[in-house]
């Protein structure tokens, strides 16, 4: 297998790409090592100066590198611009916030000093997807490129001009050879990086059988991981919840990214008072989008991001419906060119059924109606994932109790504006471990030394 760049509007071959020889990756680990000796020697403020750059150069070629991802994966061009402008905001806030959250702490011992700090692992290596093409690097790269760490990274096969430009943005911004440096390489080779005594780190963000492959590895060799994994979010309609203002983060909810967002909303929970009203419109809205070229500002519904994927979603509906679950609307692959779903309401998933447990990551809606917010409860929590989820109402304080019981990494009420770099992410269950952005982001690959002072006498 290569890496393959592949338009799925079109089903046209952009580009491919050879997996590295043996010489190349061994050069490639080497730089690395090499850069971190006196990487980790540099001040923050050193460091900082190649970030900046680097969002300033996001910034300064949003387009360009925009229509990278909308060719190679079929992300809608505004959402791409969106994610480079997004991007660069996360390279700059670890540029500006990295020395506070890496600042040594006092420790309050009853004899003598002590103090907490902070200094990078080494060489870390970062297995990346495809749906936020940039995103993805941007959310290891600014922190832990500030935390004094290096980078080695996979990104997916099927978004190799993305990643060769991400690289290329970082050499441009002046950062030194080996500071981060993409790997085309195979899932052996992949084990092999994990396995190098160079490499301190492993961070994947992917699906769960990934995780669970990377993360053995990672164990065996006794490395830290984190591990961003799958979601089946729960979207809990209460049945005081404003329906007209709860519809259009339904639909942005299920649709954004094409369907294809780890913390998507998948799950539609939903109150018998409202269930009725609530399936209607949102049935409405999802048969008004328009399917089209990604690229052009009037479609709002584009293709998937591979033949492959639009082939492992038809057969999860159709499996879906073999175990007794209703098909609203869709189902059914678009007809044109391209790798295309029909937006698809699923009903009637009985906890027996496949659909049940599963991660639908396209156009694809599981709605349950619920009887009471007990009910909703324990539905949200009957999942093998716990990523997100979210809670609509008019009463806050209800929402807020409601997300304090929901087993997840993050719960949003009435918004589901899911990130920011000022907020961690990540999940619980088979959605992961660890976090990624915000202050605990940068935490997770640095050594948390104690040291101790000033105790000469020993103890006889
Ligand atoms: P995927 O197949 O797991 O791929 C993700 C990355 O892992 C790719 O670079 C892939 O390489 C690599 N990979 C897969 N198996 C591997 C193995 N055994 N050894 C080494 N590398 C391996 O996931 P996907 O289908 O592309 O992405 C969608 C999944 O990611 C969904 O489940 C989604 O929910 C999840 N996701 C989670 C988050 C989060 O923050 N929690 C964010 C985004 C996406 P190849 O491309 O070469 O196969």
């Amino acid at each position: 297998m290569t890496y393959q760049s592949v338009n799925p509007n079109t089903g046209k071959l952009l580009k491919s790409f050879d997996h590295m020889g043996r010489a190349q990756l061994e050069k490639s680990l080497a730089a690395a090592d090499s850069c971190f000796q006196t990487w980790k020697r540099k001040s923050y403020a050193e460091r900082a100066v190649f970030l900046h750059k680097a969002a300033a150069l996001l910034r300064a070629h949003v387009d360009d590198f925009a229509r990278l991802a909308t060719l190679e994966m079929g992300k809608r061009i505004d959402e791409a611009r969106g994610e480079v402008k997004f991007s660069a905001d996360i390279l700059d806030y670890y540029a500006e916030h990295a020395e506070a959250f890496l600042a040594p702490t006092k420790l309050h011992p009853k004899t003598g000093a002590a103090h907490m700090e902070s200094s990078p692992l080494g060489v870390l290596f970062c297995v990346e997807p495809w749906n936020f093409p940039f995103y993805q690097l941007a959310r290891v790269a600014g922190p832990q490129l500030m935390a004094g760490n290096v980078l080695v990274v996979k990104h997916a096969a099927c978004v190799p001009q993305c990643a060769l430009a991400f690289e290329k943005l970082l050499l441009d911004a002046g950062a030194p050879v080996g500071a981060y440096s993409n790997l085309f390489i195979s899932y052996d080779q992949a084990n092999r990086v994990i396995d190098d005594s160079r490499v301190r780190g492993v961070a994947l963000t992917g699906s769960t059988s990934a995780g669970r492959s990377v993360a053995a590895r990672a164990g065996e060799n006794l490395k830290k991981s984190t591990m961003e994994l799958g979601g089946s979010d729960p979207f809990i309609v209460l049945d005081d919840a404003d329906l007209e203002r709860t519809l259009p983060w339904a639909v942005w909810g299920r649709m954004y990214n094409g369907g294809q967002t780890c913390s998507a909303a998948k799950r539609f929970i939903v109150l018998d008072a409202v269930a009725d009203a609530f399936l209607d419109q949102f049935k409405a809205a999802l048969e008004a989008l328009k399917p089209g070229d990604p690229m052009d500002e009037a479609t709002t519904h584009g293709p998937l991001s591979t033949e492959a994927a639009l082939a492992h979603l038809l057969l999860q509906v159709e499996a879906a419906v073999k175990g007794g679950a209703k098909v609203l609307t869709g189902g059914k692959r678009i007809a044109r060119a391209g790798s295309f779903m029909q937006a698809t309401i699923l009903t009637d998933i009985a906890p027996d059924n496949p659909a049940f447990r599963a991660e639908f990551f396209g156009p694809v809606v599981s709605f349950f109606r619920v009887k009471s917010e007990e009910e909703a409860v324990a539905l949200a929590n009957d999942s093998d994932f716990g990523l997100g989820g979210s809670v609509w109402t008019r009463d806050e304080a209800r929402g807020l109790r409601i997300a304090s019981r929901v087993e997840s990494g993050m719960m949003f009420v009435n918004s589901i504006d899911w990130t920011d770099a000022e907020l961690p992410f990540g999940g619980i269950k088979n959605s992961g471990y660890g976090r990624e952005l915000g202050n605990m982001g940068i935490q997770e690959f640095v050594n948390k030394k104690m040291v101790r002072s000033g105790h000469i006498d020993a103890p006889i």
